[in-house]
């Protein structure tokens, strides 16, 4: 008994580096030790009743349950109301002369907006920062797909790739919740980068073939990259093992010795991995984006409950979108070269100038010039 106690120690995440990283520990048999430890009440989705809270509290505190009952009265929301029980208030108006301090800081901020004129055109702007509230309490309208009581979720940071070269100096993420059941391939399909929607070629004869060759449905091969072990997508027929390269050059070089798993039969339960640590995604051959894990703990009834919604999509980094040259409005998705009518070389165009400017009514070419489609890193917004 004192030996497994020792050994499954191991498997609680401690600091190797202060506020940095965990050494690495199995995730499923950290589950395992939290339900060791914890009851199923105390990580189940039901609400404790009232009573039984006030009980336990009561109890806890060491005062009789008299004074909890005064407590509740005193404390209730009921006692902040200004006005009587019949009368509709507008709570987003303050009253003019309010006695209390943070009402008088409402109605100067109130009374400052009023004198704002505000042109707001970015609506998505309101709710950029919402993501993780939508989904908050979320329970699925199939009680099958519910997330099971005692689950894992674990929050994954994944880097946008270094090979962009406007994200040199910044580190933006996307941020997302899993559940500790799902399987690798699910983050990886769910993770969205620009070089998935590139298209490689030159188009200007044929424009309209150009949506046919996205990245992601030529170059299916991917990895994760965790403690050693390289997980590949090897769903498809026509994937390669990516890390084959890493692994013989890594052979020579007196390296440790590397494992490869597949991404599509690997759970995180079954990962080993670091909180903190960075880890690497690689897809479309050199798209590298650096993953950390930076949180792991159990479920709760406030969590997004609904199974189908995960991986949980809870930040995401929004870019600066380029503009079309020609109407400064819409998101570029032409990019020309050796080209006689743009104002530079080369020269982004929304799909409508671009198309307007470069072909007659007949869709044939005017004059001479070199098309590429272009994908912004901003689409996603
Ligand atoms: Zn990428
Ligand atoms: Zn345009």
């Amino acid at each position: 008994m004192a030996a497994k106690h020792i050994n499954s120690n191991n498997n609680v995440p401690v600091y190797e580096y202060t506020d940095i990283n965990t050494k690495p520990f199995h995730v499923g048999a950290f589950l395992s030790l939290w339900k060791e430890t914890l009851t199923p009440s105390d990580y189940s989705f039901q609400d404790t009743p009232e009573e039984k809270e006030d009980a336990e509290f009561a109890e806890e505190m060491g005062v009789p349950s008299e004074t909890v009952d005064e407590l509740k009265a005193i404390c209730s929301p009921h006692t902040l109301k200004s006005h009587p029980e019949d009368e509709n208030l507008d709570k987003d108006v303050v009253p003019e002369n309010p006695s209390l301090q943070t009402l008088r800081l409402r109605k100067k901020r109130q009374d400052y907006k009023e004198t704002l004129l505000r042109d707001v055109t970015c609506r998505q702007d309101f709710y950029a920062n919402e993501l993780e509230i939508l989904a908050m309490g979320k329970r699925p309208e199939d009680p099958e797909d519910l997330v099971p009581e005692g689950e894992l979720i674990l929050s994954v940071n994944i880097l946008y790739p270094v090979i962009f070269e406007r994200f040199k100096n910044v580190r933006p993420h996307q941020t997302f919740q899993v559940l500790g059941s799902q399987k690798l391939t699910q983050l990886r399909d769910a993770v969205c980068c620009v070089s998935d929607l590139q298209v490689s070629g030159e188009f200007s004869n044929t424009p309209d073939m150009a949506p046919e060759f996205i990245s992601k449905d030529h170059y299916k091969s991917a990895f994760f990259y965790f403690e050693g072990v390289f997980y590949n997508d090897l769903r498809y027929p026509e994937c390669r093992d990516l890390s084959q390269t890493i692994l013989e050059w890594a052979k020579t070089h007196e390296f440790p010795t590397f494992h490869t798993a597949k991404m599509e039969d690997t759970t995180f339960n079954k990962l080993t991995i670091r909180i903190g640590y960075p880890y690497l995604y690689c897809h479309q051959g050199d798209c590298e984006h650096v993953v950390i894990f930076t949180d792991i703990r159990l479920s709760h009834r406030d969590d997004c409950l609904d199974q189908t919604l995960f991986p949980l999509l809870t930040h995401k980094h929004r870019v600066i979108t380029r503009k079309c040259a020609v109407c400064h409005l819409y998101i570029s998705r032409w990019i020309t070269t050796n080209d006689q009518l743009a104002p530079m070389d080369p020269c982004l165009f929304c799909d409508v100038c671009f198309r307007m400017l470069h072909y007659d009514s007949q869709g044939n070419k005017i004059g001479d010039f070199l098309a590429y489609p272009y994908v912004d890193a901003g689409a996603f917004n």
